[in-house]
Order: C-alpha cells, then sequence, then structure tokens
C-alpha cells in the first residue's frame, strides 16, 4: 500500500490525479451537480438522443418485456431476439455483411484485434490511436508497429519492415478522439493494396458524424467494399452503450469464435439494445441532425479560432483547445466550471506531455444561444490566463 500511495502521490505532484464526478442530467446538454446547473460542452452525446422520447420509450417498453438483466453471454442465454435485429440493422446501416456486437467498443477493440493477430502477424497502429486499440494490440501475440500519426511515409516504411508477416492489419481511428482530425482513410487503404494487408477503422467518433447520414468513415472517402474491419460503438452518437464490429460474413464468424471478450462476458441487456436500436432508427430517419451537429461544430470552432486560440483544426465536433501545461488545463477548466460550463482538460497519459488540452465537444442539441455563451466564456477565461496564440 505504501507503494501505491507513494505513486499516487506523484501522480498528484505531476497535475494528473483524477477523480470521478456524478452529474443529474437534465437534458443532454444541461446537467446538474450538487444543485447548480451547467452547460455540457463535453459529452459524446453527439445528436442528443439519449433524451430523444422514441429512445427513452423504447428502453421502458424493453425492461417490461424483457426484465433489467441478460443473465448469460450470447453464446449461452443472453441472447434475445433484440441483439439479432439491432446486429442486422447496424449491418444495413454500414453496408456489410455483418455486424457482432460487443458490451462497449473498447471491449470491441480489445477482441477483435488480439483475435486478428496471431504470433506470425503484424499490426501497423497510429500512435495516437485509442487506448483500446493499443491495448488490443498488447493483447495480441502479433508485433506491433506503431507509424507517426497519418503519416503515411512512416506507415509504408512499416509494412515494409514487416514484409515477412503472415497477416498484416491496419487499424486507425477514424476521427481521433483527443484531436478529432479524421484519419487518412484513403491513403491507408492504397498502402494496404500495394502490401497486402487488412484495413481495420474505429467509428467511435465517425458514427452519426461523419458520412453519409453518418455512416462513418469508410462512408466519408466513399470506400465501401474496401476496408474489412468496421469497429464502432453505441455508447456515443448513438445514446447507448456496447460495442460492434462489422466486416463480411467471415471476419463475424471467426470473431464470434475467438474474441475473448465477446464469449467470457454477459450479454448487454436488452434495455441497452433497445435504446441503441430505436436512436440508430432516429439517425436513419432525421438525417439532419448530422448537418445540424456539423453546423454547431463549425459555429464554435470559428469563433474560438477568430478569438486567438490555439485551436487545433478538425472537420468534426471534437474542438482542443491545447493549453500545453496540465496545471494550466486544469486552471482553464475549473475556471470554467465555476461559470456553469462543463469542459474537460486532458492530460497524459490521454495525451502526449506538454499537449494538455480543453476537449470541447459540440453536440447537435446545442443551441447558437448556448454555444454563443460558451465562447465568450472561454475566450474571456483564456484572456484573463494569458493562453492566446501569437
Ligand atoms: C470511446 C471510444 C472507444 C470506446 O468505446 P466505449 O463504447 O466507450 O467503450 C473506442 N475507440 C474510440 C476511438 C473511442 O473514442
Amino acid at each position: 500500500m505504501e507503494t501505491i500511495a507513494k505513486k499516487l502521490a506523484e501522480i498528484t505532484a505531476r497535475g494528473l490525479y483524477r477523480q470521478v464526478d456524478s452529474y443529474q442530467p437534465q437534458s443532454p446538454t444541461k446537467f446538474l451537480r450538487a444543485g447548480k446547473e451547467y452547460l455540457v460542452l463535453s459529452s459524446n452525446n453527439y445528436l442528443g438522443l439519449t433524451h430523444h422520447p422514441l429512445v427513452m420509450q423504447a428502453a421502458k417498453q424493453a425492461v417490461d418485456i424483457f426484465g433489467a438483466g441478460s443473465g448469460g453471454a450470447r453464446l449461452t442465454t443472453g441472447c434475445t431476439l433484440l441483439h439479432n435485429e439491432l446486429e442486422k440493422a447496424l449491418a444495413q446501416f454500414k453496408g456489410t455483411q455483418a455486424v457482432r456486437l460487443f458490451n462497449t467498443g473498447y471491449m470491441a477493440n480489445v477482441g477483435v484485434i488480439s483475435a486478428l493477430g496471431g504470433l506470425d502477424d503484424a499490426i501497423f497502429s497510429d500512435e495516437l490511436n485509442h487506448a483500446s486499440i493499443v491495448d488490443g494490440c498488447r493483447l495480441s501475440k502479433a508485433k506491433t508497429y506503431v507509424y507517426r500519426h497519418s503519416d503515411m511515409d512512416s506507415l509504408e516504411y512499416q509494412l515494409k519492415n514487416a514484409s515477412q508477416a503472415k497477416l498484416k492489419l491496419i487499424v486507425t481511428d477514424g476521427v481521433f478522439s483527443m484531436d478529432g482530425d479524421i484519419a487518412r482513410l484513403d491513403d491507408i487503404v492504397m498502402l494496404a493494396e500495394k502490401y497486402q494487408a487488412m484495413v481495420m477503422v474505429d467509428d467511435a467518433h465517425a458514427v452519426g458524424v461523419i458520412g453519409t447520414g453518418g455512416r462513418g468513415t469508410v462512408s466519408y472517402f466513399g470506400l465501401e467494399k474496401k476496408v474489412d474491419v468496421q469497429v464502432g460503438t453505441m455508447s456515443k452518437a448513438l445514446a447507448s452503450e456496447g460495442g460492434y464490429v462489422a466486416g463480411s460474413k467471415i471476419l463475424i464468424d471467426y470473431i464470434t469464435n475467438c474474441a475473448r471478450s465477446f464469449i467470457f462476458s454477459t450479454a448487454l441487456s436488452a434495455v441497452t439494445v433497445a435504446s441503441a436500436y430505436q436512436a440508430l432508427r432516429v439517425l436513419e430517419e432525421n438525417p439532419q441532425l448530422v448537418s445540424k451537429l456539423q453546423d454547431n461544430a463549425d459555429y464554435l470552432r470559428t469563433g474560438l479560432k477568430m478569438a486567438g486560440l490555439p485551436v487545433i483544426e478538425s472537420a468534426t465536433p471534437i474542438i482542443p483547445v491545447v493549453i500545453g501545461d496540465a496545471r494550466r488545463a486544469v486552471q482553464m477548466a475549473v475556471k470554467l466550471n465555476e461559470e456553469g460550463i462543463l469542459v474537460p482538460a486532458v492530460r497524459p497519459p490521454t495525451v502526449p506531455e506538454n499537449s494538455s488540452r480543453l476537449r470541447i465537444t459540440v453536440s447537435a442539441s446545442h443551441t447558437k444561444e448556448e454555444l454563443k455563451f460558451a465562447a465568450d466564456k472561454i475566450i474571456s477565461i483564456a484572456r484573463d490566463l494569458e493562453v492566446m496564440e501569437g
């Protein structure tokens, strides 16, 4: 225990201490904490569907019909008709032959990558990939080659290096979770064809966000049929929980038999599945939600950039304002908190050293007035703390 306490003290001294807060959501964009109302600019609930009447109703109906928990793994007795229906609907949405659900996006990445990467295989992973991809690589028996962020020369160099590998798998976030930029999936697919590699994209922040009707990165680049593995989550734009992998029938069959995080974990409850299913339906029937989200993101990003804030350029609702020093980033987040705005300071190890940042995320549910209010506060606090560019 003494050793652990010492390590914890070190974490605290470096400004990296984290703790859990709890909230009472009033709507997708307004949360209560200790009686005070906050404007939320930090949720992955991109389309605000957590509180959509049809989604909430689907959850209530599901609990009446199926009860609360699933009571078993998918391969035993935990699978309802709803699970199968959601997989079918997701496959149709993604334009793939099949889909397999996982309990989280994290578990999907860990399970899929460790199942695919065997002893004589090679995985090529972008250095800014999500932690769940990193952990999947660590769990697999394959050798992992990390390439510089979205750097195709670096990727090609690694592909050449590993020419002896049996299976080659290039894996990338579709939309990078901390920088909000979009992977160069078209270039990645070209290199994959040249070096006979499989391609896997993680669409956690891309579904409901980019591509036709929010279909994700493959759709955004028009690369249908050229990407072997698409992982995603129902926990972000789909307003529920759970992950999935989409691809060919053979891939899904293999994953079903070999992905340990699928096999050895209790199935999602029907309540979760029903909400995700209904959210997907709402998204399909309301593609204008995706344009509204884009419009809101552009509005806030432009406002912050024009004022001279060090914003990372992107075309997604993830708007990072890079402060650098962890303590200063936290200081800004605390001041925003005092003004009733929830924006997190993201610090190492989530982002590289000296790139601590405010990570702002926008939802289709925000009004322009809310975004203007937030922009004004962020800009005035940034001026006070002298974090402006140039
Ligand atoms: C959030 C996220 C995940 C994990 O998904 P969960 O369903 O929350 O476990 C995986 N990959 C990326 C890129 C993410 O942003």
